[in-house]
């Protein structure tokens, strides 16, 4: 039993519900029926979580079936040490789920499916023990994801889902020891890959909303407001909010007030708290032919003693080579929001070189227009908002690899610093924003944005 239920842990792909395993089927190959380990103490805030012990007698609880609503998952902790570390999820009801592990960096990942996440997002933001961190939300239609950063190569010594109360609620918890070998098996290279071919699938499924046309104009210009991050990415983090919210909460007011122009189509890559892989931003402005894409994001100041003394909004557009360190890395941190989100699919856009994509024609032109954009921006935002000292700057952000549509990618201020994140959360600020950049792009097809169209 205890070599079945280290496999257990060690495979991955396996569907368990509470007290029974059952296999995906799309990972039916390479699992096997086992059973799971019986509930386990819970363990106390302090003390280190009891090491998986002799499970004793099987789980002679009759299996509930999953509910059709989302589980509402309102609690999350971690406890023990270096030696073995619990992560522990408190759900309203059973869930299905999934374990993988994946590297560099090393992290595990759990696919729960339709669940909704009431916890603070900043929960995550410290852990325990072996866990440097976890998040958690929604990742592609009804599945959601908790990704935990682990310290180290770690590997899953037990799962289990306990059933308590007579309310329906459970318990799912993880058992982290510090991994005996190096690298991945084959079964769990192959489920992660399964995974990432599963989300491409989900991702398919359903189409992003049409565009919201313009009262006005049937043919007016399209345009693309990228709110980042999303889901179980939530981007930077504040004393307060999170990235992922103040960015739509500027990309839906930005939404209305375009729309109330009467002068365009709008859309928007994401319309709610949901994952969006960078890939899938860029398709929606090249399959929808948009003429100006605007991505909106957070910044954040790892060095907590300069949060108060570094502020400022900045616009980027793409380059091969940054205009500045602090500009290169910040393009590796937005870039790597699919990698953190455990959803990394490479894929045939991004594997064209930058420079080739500058050097193509039409991409110079969409480049050029990208600047004449990121002018009237810095026109209308003065005033509204407070510019890092150098605003205008350029990296190599994916999102903004695009040949055919003008893109850029405004950092709205630093959410590190408590005076702006406040006034980031304000709903007057954000539509404020909203009016500033709309006044920018009116200038900006006014004189002659669409011009190439
Ligand atoms: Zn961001």
């Amino acid at each position: 039993m205890r070599s079945l239920a280290v496999c257990l842990a060690t495979i991955c792909g396996l569907v368990v519900t509470d007290g029974q395993v059952a296999t995906m089927p799309a990972l039916a190959q390479g699992s096997t029926h086992i059973k799971t380990m019986p509930p386990a103490p819970k363990p106390t805030a302090s003390k280190p979580p009891a090491k998986a012990s002799d499970p004793g007698s099987e789980t002679k609880s009759a299996p509930t079936p999953v509910p059709a609503g989302p589980v509402v998952a309102d609690g999350a902790s971690v406890t023990g040490d270096r030696a073995l570390t619990r992560l522990a999820l408190d759900l309203s009801g059973p869930v299905e789920y999934q374990v993988f592990r994946l590297q560099t960096p090393d992290r595990v990942v759990v696919d729960v499916t339709n669940v909704e996440f009431t916890i603070p997002a900043a929960t995550g933001g410290k852990g325990a023990g072996l866990i440097s961190s976890y998040r958690f939300g929604a990742f592609a239609p009804g599945r959601s994801r908790l990704v935990i950063e682990t310290m180290g190569p770690v590997q899953v010594e037990a799962t289990r889902l306990i059933r308590e109360g007579a309310r329906g609620r459970h318990r799912l918890e993880l058992d982290l020891i510090p991994a005996r070998a190096a690298g991945l098996s084959e079964i769990e290279v192959a489920a992660a890959r399964d995974s990432a071919a599963r989300l491409k699938l989900a991702d398919m499924a359903p189409q992003p909303a049409p565009p919201k046309p313009s009262p006005a104009t049937p043919s007016a210009p399209l345009i693309v407001i990228d709110p980042g991050h999303g889901g179980v990415d939530s981007g930077a983090q504040g004393a307060v909010g999170v990235e992922k919210d103040i960015v739509l909460a500027v990309g839906r007011a930005l939404e209305k007030a375009l729309l109330a122009s009467g002068r365009y189509r709008v859309m928007m890559t994401r319309s709610d708290d949901t994952f969006v892989p960078l890939e899938r931003r860029i398709r929606i402005s090249r399959d929808h032919e948009a003429q100006l894409f605007i991505s909106l994001h957070a910044d954040s100041l790892e060095a907590r003693e300069l949060a108060h003394a570094i502020r400022g909004a900045t616009i980027y557009t793409l380059s091969q080579s940054a205009s500045d360190e602090r500009a290169r890395r910040l393009a590796d941190k937005e870039n790597a929001a699919d990698l953190l989100a455990g959803a990394h699919l490479p894929t045939e856009i991004f594997q064209d070189d930058v420079k080739s994509i500058l050097f193509d024609l039409m991409a110079r032109e969409s480049a050029g227009l990208a600047l004449n954009f990121r002018q009237f921006a810095l026109k209308r935002l003065r005033g509204n908002i407070q510019f890092s000292r150098d605003p205008q700057r350029s990296a190599n952000f994916l999102v903004l690899r695009q040949a055919e549509t003008p893109a850029v990618l405004i950092e709205l201020g630093y959410i590190s610093n408590p005076e702006e994140e406040k006034q980031m959360l304000s709903q007057e600020w954000q539509r404020k924003i909203a009016g500033a950049i709309t006044a920018a792009v009116n200038d900006f097809f006014a004189k002659g944005g669409s011009i190439f169209r």
